[in-house]
């Protein structure tokens, strides 16, 4: 294609609410643009593109592996999400409006209901089972703080998979070939990325799995395993077992006069003991349904930090708020010298399961200035969960090695479900005895529009977008340095026709333009190789780029077309 012709509005200047690198290349590059309020983004002709070639990739490896592409009504009428009881339990990222009849709908923020009442209409015997359906379409999440670009956006391109199966080993076999085949897709499109155990919500359940692309801007926190493939993102991450080098403290019952010593460390200071040893107390509103909500507390061992997703999950709560000492009080509780084992009644506790049978251990005693020591959870029953955040330090659930944290992109999630929507919504099929039973599914989801954020994020450097092969607007660019050079613009058309007709996606900069801001606006695009035809013509030479490293090399005019062919 020619520069001239396309609609590529470059830009020097940067949005301000731009920080990532990915933002601010893909809006001056002129791939989107932004549409009014936050969110939302225009693709102009090279970010569709772009989008267009993650996409073929997300497809092509798909289909590969049996799935069948559909396409889903985005509009979705609000009584499928009663069926299946998320459309209280969504929250305000679920956008729900009224047509002029007064029916319900919402704008699918993803699309388990959709699917399975599709495949409830269509599918009635285990003849017709396993089925792999997926559509890569838009969501709408009304995002509390959409940002980053694409990275965060209330519109958004996914690519959503559900799988249904007559039995749970089938669903694992699918499962397992859906992160093969995800490795696929993101390793052709040039990512470096990680595997990592995640969060499956209160479903439980083990099998959940993220795809992160790895990058300092990401927003999740993942803990990694250098000596094995340990890896989980942090709220699902666990660890080997602690212990501490240090003595426990006297085991002595009593109650203790502890005036000020509202902290960890100050308790610690004051016993002189290592926080093992001592008892967090951490207060949290758990919300739930119908805007009810409890106060509930966790408690866990002081060297240790909660992680707020595993608490909410381990109390099934839609959401954990903080409380104010207003509410600690109203809940005849004292701020500073909490206990899970003097609670008021009618509060509920979780115990962290490093609790189970600790003993010579110091907690509050819920009154003002008092701790107890010689505290024992020996025998006690409890709520047990695991509520740990692990730290970096930490050992090894695998190996023993020690355990690091670094940043990922969520680029996709697969997921075991079993049959949490095929229940309520009564997607049954027929077995060999004719007998009816729900589908077992998997669900499995990419984000598209991110991927493209995400590639950037991993490769660009302070002149803009360094685009992997696959992933890439155009194989090559020319550039023409002078328009008014006939020789040049003889050996740039001559060497665009050729490489076109061979197969090549060429872009030839064929523009009025000074040679310096074309070479500024090669930079910014991020095309992976270019041919800059110049003054060097004179003495037969004409310049090869490559864009990682802005790497340049010299050849000869008349052998520029093998040398394309065989670099590129
Ligand atoms: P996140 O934790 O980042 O909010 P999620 O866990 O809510 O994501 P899923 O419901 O698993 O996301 O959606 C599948 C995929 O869709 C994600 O892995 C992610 O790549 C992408 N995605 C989710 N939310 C957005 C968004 N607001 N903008 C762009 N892509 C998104
Ligand atoms: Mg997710």
């Amino acid at each position: 294609m020619r520069f001239s012709r396309l609609l590529i509005p470059t830009t020097k200047e940067t949005p301000n609410d731009a920080t990532l690198a990915s933002h601010i290349f893909l809006i001056r590059g002129g791939f989107i643009q932004s549409v009014g309020g936050s969110g939302l983004y225009n693709f102009l002709p090279l970010g569709k593109k772009v989008l267009d070639r993650v996409r073929s990739v997300v497809k092509d490896e798909l289909d590969k592996a049996g799935c069948q592409e559909v396409s889903l009504s985005f509009v979705t009428p609000a009584s499928l999400w009663e069926e299946s009881g998320r459309y209280e339990k969504y929250g305000k990222e679920l956008l729900r409006f009224k047509d002029r009849k007064n029916n319900e709908f919402v704008l699918g923020p993803t699309h388990e209901e959709m699917m399975v009442n599709l495949v409830r209409q269509s599918v009635r015997s285990y003849k017709q089972l396993p089925l792999n359906l997926y559509q890569i379409n838009l969501k709408f999440r009304d995002e509390i703080r959409p940002r980053f670009g694409l990275m965060r956006g209330r519109e958004f391109l996914m690519k959503d998979g559900y799988s249904f199966h007559t039995s749970s080993e089938d669903m694992k076999r699918e499962f397992d070939l859906m992160e093969e085949t995800y490795k696929k897709i993101f390793t052709r499109l040039g990512l470096e990325f990680r595997v990592v155990e995640a969060d499956s919500g209160a479903i439980g359940g083990s099998g959940s799995k993220e795809f992160m692309v790895l990058a300092d801007s990401g927003e999740d926190t993942i803990v990694v395993c250098d000596a094995c493939d340990y890896g989980a993102n942090i709220e699902a991450a666990v660890r080997k077992e602690k212990v501490c080098e240090v003595e426990a403290p006297e085991a002595l019952s009593g109650k203790i006069h502890t005036p000020d010593t509202t902290t960890i460390e100050a308790l610690s200071a004051f016993f002189k003991t290592d926080p093992f040893y001592l008892v967090k107390t951490v207060a949290k509103r758990a919300l739930y349904d119908e805007g009810k909500s409890e106060v509930v507390l966790f408690a866990l061992r002081g060297s240790d930090e909660l992680q707020e997703v595993k608490a909410c999950n381990a109390v099934h709560a839609n959401d954990l708020a903080d409380i104010t000492e207003e509410e600690l009080k109203e809940a005849g509780l004292i701020a500073g010298y909490m206990s899970p084992t003097a609670v008021p009644e009618g509060i509920k506790v979780v115990l962290d399961n490093n609790l189970k049978e600790a003993s010579s251990m110091i907690c509050g005693a819920n009154e003002k200035d008092y701790h107890l020591t010689g505290s024992s959870f020996s025998g006690l029953q409890g709520d047990y969960h695991d509520l740990v955040a692990v730290q970096e330090g930490d050992l090894c659930p695998c190996c023993g090695s020690s355990l690091r944290y670094t940043k990922g992109i969520e680029a996709g999630h697969i997921f075991q479900l079993g049959t949490q929507y095929s229940e309520p919504l009564g997607a049954t099929f027929l077995d060999e005895n004719g007998k009816a039973q729900p589908m077992v599914m998997g669900t499995y989801g990419i984000g598209v529009s991110r991927l493209l954020a995400a590639i950037i994020e991993q490769n660009h450097d302070e002149k803009g977008c360094i685009w992997t092969r696959e992933s890439a607007p155009f194989d090559l660019q020319i550039i023409i340095s002078n328009i008014k050079d006939g020789e040049q613009v003889a050996l740039g058309e001559k060497l665009y026709g050729k490489l076109k007709a061979s197969g090549m996606d060429v872009l030839l900069d064929d523009r009025k333009d000074r040679f310096g801001a074309k070479m500024k606006d090669y930079e910014l695009l991020g095309v992976p190789y270019a041919v800059v035809i110049g003054k060097k013509l004179q003495d037969g030479l004409v310049e090869f780029v490559r864009r990682e490293g802005l790497v340049k090399e010299e050849v000869p005019a008349e052998d520029i077309f093998d040398a394309v062919i065989q670099k590129v």
